[in-house]
């Protein structure tokens, strides 16, 4: 009996929008009360575009956007894709990157016409002892009560400019996110993007609690402290960053556009891309627990 409803589980979740991996991960649903949320290409359509530039006083913005791209056009990151992409459609061709560096949750590092340049988070910046003018700064600041996620661009120990990324929420984020608090769920974001875009982001789709610029090593100790807490934790992500935490998790949900190692990790693959299939694959999960016992 047990198998055949595991079947009709399986069959029910396919049609749903879910590919059940695991089915004894399946049983840790019921027990399930707080969903935990990755940001970018999780809640968002994880589609970068560049929406709007800065540069500090005295520098040509047309040099913010071409160190910028030189460096991000050795990088993965859909930050940099869409940095990369714009720089060279605006000016037509990058200049040449050596030294190039990927620094995990933070941003990049490599030489242009013989100028060190670093991309990434103001935290990136502080923690190179490069200041950031006040002028940029406020303009970061109302960037980022917008939702967007803002880079900051430095050369040789100085603060040149600030881009900002636009990324568009998915229209079913807030009404899922609604469903899982109708469950009784509790609800958390969970991102290495700044805090004051994380909590613009979660205001726009009703989660309540945000953990911001959390390393991509830190993501799977979130979990773990909830965990320690006594709850018990649904991870749902899409990145390279977010496995630890999607096999730490309780159940692991991760969009099926996701990165290998997240579908890897994951116990159930959210085969829509539509969130409303998060609510439908915790209740399924409840559905077929209530079936086997
Ligand atoms: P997320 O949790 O949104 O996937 P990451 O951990 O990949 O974010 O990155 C966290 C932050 O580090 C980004 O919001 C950005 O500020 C910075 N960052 C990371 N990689 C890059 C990069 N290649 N270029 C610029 N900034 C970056
Ligand atoms: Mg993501």
């Amino acid at each position: 009996a047990i198998p055949t409803a595991l079947q009709v589980a399986s069959g029910t979740g396919a049609q749903l929008g879910v590919f059940i991996k695991s089915h004894q991960a399946m049983e840790s649903a019921r027990a399930v009360d707080t969903v935990v949320l990755d940001k970018t290409g999780t809640l968002t359509e994880g589609r970068m575009s560049v929406a709007d530039l800065a540069a500090a006083d005295g520098v040509p913005p047309s040099d913010v956007l071409r160190y910028a791209g030189a460096v991000e056009d050795a990088s993965e990151h859909a930050i940099a894709a869409a940095i990369a992409a714009h720089a060279r459609a605006r000016l037509g061709g990058l200049p040449e990157v050596t030294g190039f560096a990927a620094l995990a949750g933070l941003g990049a590092r490599g030489t242009v016409e013989e100028r060190r340049i670093l991309i990434g988070s103001a935290r990136l910046l502080a923690g190179e002892n490069v200041s950031v003018p006040a002028a940029l700064e406020q303009t970061r600041g109302r960037w980022e009560g917008e939702g967007r996620t803002v880079v900051l661009v430095a050369a040789d120990g100085t603060a040149l400019g600030a881009i900002a990324l636009a990324d568009t929420v998915k229209p079913s984020a807030a009404a899922a996110i609604d469903e899982l608090h109708a469950m009784g769920l509790n609800t958390l974001l969970l991102t290495g993007d700044n805090a004051t875009t994380a909590r613009a982001v979660a205001d726009q789709v009703g989660i309540v609690d945000v953990v911001a610029e959390v390393l991509p090593a830190d993501k799977e100790a979130t979990i773990a402290r909830l965990q320690k807490e006594g709850h018990r934790v649904a991870m749902v992500g899409d990145g390279i960053n977010d496995a630890p935490a999607l096999a730490r998790a309780d159940l692991g949900l991760a969009v099926v556009e996701g990165a290998d190692v997240a579908l890897a990790a994951a116990d159930l693959i959210l085969i829509r891309e539509d969130l409303d299939v998060v609510p439908t694959a915790l209740t399924l999960a409840r559905a077929t627990l209530a079936t086997i016992r």
